[in-house]
């Protein structure tokens, strides 16, 4: 006589016996919970799959960017505004000191971005950039600002570039953040 195995089930985790090895869950109660489980989740993965699919490179550019902003954010927690150096609590940004549209190549540039006051300095102003120089020179040096204001060579970023970048400073604010909790 066959002694009947056991194992758990899948879903309701009770031990039941089977017949057959392929048999993942206990009962059809069970059964019907896990088709819709199994249904659940491709559902999300194709929703997630449909979604990136019809993101265009303009779209990854701006994922990349969102994560880009948010580091420069907590990198320069600390820091005034660039410009005019207000350190009152009003709404900050990631400044550019070149534009996004003058200066693609610098939209991703660390030394090309720094905490600025939105409403006055980035929005009011248009960055408030002669003031943007002056203390940008003081915060990155001499050196640096020649680099920023010298030529760059223009970057096709693909959209595997912009997910690299993106996920980049996923990483780079998250470890930031580590960091900063791990001090304080
Ligand atoms: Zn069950
Ligand atoms: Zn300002």
């Amino acid at each position: 006589m066959n002694k009947l195995k056991k194992k758990k089930c899948h879903i309701c985790k009770v031990k039941f016996s089977y017949y057959n090895s392929t048999q993942a869950v206990c009962s059809p109660v069970c059964a019907l919970k896990l088709v819709q489980q199994k249904n659940e989740k491709a559902y999300d993965k194709e929703t997630k799959r449909l979604k990136e699919s019809i993101k265009t490179r303009a779209d990854w550019l701006n994922g990349a960017q969102t994560a880009f902003n948010a580091y420069i954010r907590v990198r320069d927690r600390n820091e005034p505004c660039i410009s005019c150096g207000t350190t009152k609590p009003v709404q900050y940004c990631a400044g550019h000191y070149f534009t996004r549209g003058g200066h693609p190549e610098l939209r991703f540039s660390e030394q090309n971005v720094h905490k600025q006051c939105n409403k006055n300095c980035n929005l009011e102003l248009s960055g408030n950039i002669a003031a943007y120089r002056v203390n940008l020179i003081k915060k990155i040096g001499v050196e640096a600002m020649d680099w920023l204001e010298g030529p760059h060579a223009l970057q096709n970023l693909t959209i595997e570039d912009a997910k690299e970048i993106k996920q980049y400073y996923r990483d780079k604010t998250k470890h930031l953040k580590g960091e900063i909790e791990f001090m304080t």
